[in-house]
């Protein structure tokens, strides 16, 4: 068996793993910018393969939007904005980020959704130039039990706004034509077999919702191959994505998804470790056995798939042994993106909440808006004092030991290393 190099974190590029051919290196694997095998580093920032959604080094694109996030003057408009359509959801996932605010068992409103896209085309800052360009469908719960949903995308893409979708798969057949509109469907598999899937879905031994799922993406695939639609536009990131979390037990199963994955014409297969909720108080790590089976079987995946077929693994939010890193100071994130949630409580049927952390969504203190009515209190209050105050409020210590793993970890470690101290000194290209 070829013997796989030594996983190593550099920040903001996604990290493979070097295949190693006795013992020197052999080639590059897929999603890797930058890796230190054996002591050393390898750039391959040219390959075309690289050219994904899954590169981190797009961010540095958002870097002049980022350096205008300060305290006086005008902040701009987060270029991404998830969306929680419903707080609900048909499963039972164990790592589940959502499990408390599913408990809140709400969804946004069509009148919320809809005012929601109409607010976002519109709002602009400096002369026009900065906007919210795009917004991911995802979770707090399952969003396509929102049964608004479909109009919602088909009103974002009228309105220019791109949109991505991820979803459980186990709804896809009743939204198929709508979700032709997104650049791309992730779908959270998971497991690439029925047993791991119920065991880790809180579904009897003897559910058949895996094959569901898994015939709902191999007809998403098949329609949209027959479809002038943003799901099949001729690029690596577009398409139907199979995701999974790695928790314990899956890990052996990755090369088993990438042939089902393929078998079933998606365009790709993203792995990544499954963090640890930010309300549950549990932990896990991986033993050095399970990060070996891992580095197994990602060099199976890259011996057997076929070219064309993506693989990518996001390794560069967390440490070698797949635990949060958040080695960041002050968390600048929050200015970036923001999450629109369903309300809570006994507040009426048109109100939203809106939390500027997607990793910590039942915390009412990373709420900027809570049980609000008019959408256009987003723009009002954005980079305003109240917004201020929960920067304040995320100190160094709390980014550490209160956060999860941060899915902003690079969007945050740019602003400390690029913007706030010039340590790449930017303007030498
Ligand atoms: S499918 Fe998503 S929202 Fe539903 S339980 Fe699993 S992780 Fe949570
Ligand atoms: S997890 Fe913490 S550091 Fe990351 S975006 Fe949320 S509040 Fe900021």
């Amino acid at each position: 068996m070829r013997k796989a190099g030594r996983l190593k974190r550099l920040p903001f590029w996604e990290i493979g793993v070097l295949d190693l051919n006795e013992g020197k290196p052999r080639r590059m694997i897929e999603g890797s910018m930058a890796v230190k095998a054996e002591g050393r580093y390898w750039m391959s920032a040219t390959r075309e393969r690289n050219w994904t959604s899954f590169n981190s080094g797009k961010l540095f694109a958002h870097y002049e939007r980022w350096k205008l996030i300060q305290r006086s003057g005008e902040c701009p408009p987060p270029a991404l904005i998830t969306v929680d359509p419903a707080n609900c959801c048909n499963l039972s996932c164990e790592w589940c980020n959502a499990w408390k605010v599913r408990q809140n068992e709400r969804m946004l409103s069509r009148k919320v959704l809809l005012d929601f896209a109409g607010m976002a085309s519109e709002w602009k800052s400096h002369g026009g130039k900065y906007g919210v360009e795009a917004v991911c469908i995802a979770g707090g719960g399952e969003p396509l039990c929102n049964p608004h949903v479909g109009e919602f995308l088909y009103e974002l893409n009228r309105k220019q706004i791109d949109t991505a979708t991820v979803t459980n798969g186990t709804l896809i057949d009743k939204y198929a034509e709508e979700l032709l509109s997104s650049q791309y469907v992730a779908v959270s598999v998971d497991a690439a077999n029925a047993s791991t899937f119920n065991k880790y879905k809180g579904l009897d031994k003897e559910s058949r919702v895996f094959d569901k799922v898994i015939d709902n993406m191999e007809m998403l695939c098949r329609i949209s191959r027959g479809k002038k639609c943003n799901l099949s536009k001729e690029s690596p990131s577009n398409g139907v994505n199979y995701r999974m979390l790695l928790y314990k037990d899956n890990i052996g199963e990755i090369s088993e998804a990438a042939r089902i994955a393929q078998d079933i014409g998606c365009k790709s297969l993203h792995i990544r470790p499954a963090g640890i909720p930010y309300d549950l108080k549990h932990e896990f790590s991986f033993t050095e056995e399970e990060l070996e089976l891992f580095r197994e079987q990602v060099s199976i995946v890259e011996r057997t798939k076929k070219s064309g077929f993506g693989f990518y693994y996001t390794l560069g939010k967390f440490n070698e042994k797949f635990q949060k890193c958040n080695d960041f100071k002050s968390c600048y994130a929050i200015f970036m993106t923001a999450t629109l949630m369903p309300a809570s409580g006994e507040s009426g049927d048109d109100a939203y909440c809106l939390n500027v952390c997607c990793d910590r969504r039942s915390d009412e203190r990373m709420k900027l808006l809570s049980n609000e009515t008019d959408i256009r209190e987003i723009a009002r209050s954005w980079g305003k004092d109240g917004h201020w105050k929960i920067f304040d409020m995320i100190s160094s210590d709390e980014i550490k030991h209160i956060c999860p793993r941060c899915t902003y970890y690079e969007h945050n470690k740019i602003v400390e290393n690029c913007i706030l101290n010039d340590n790449m000194l930017i303007h030498f290209i």
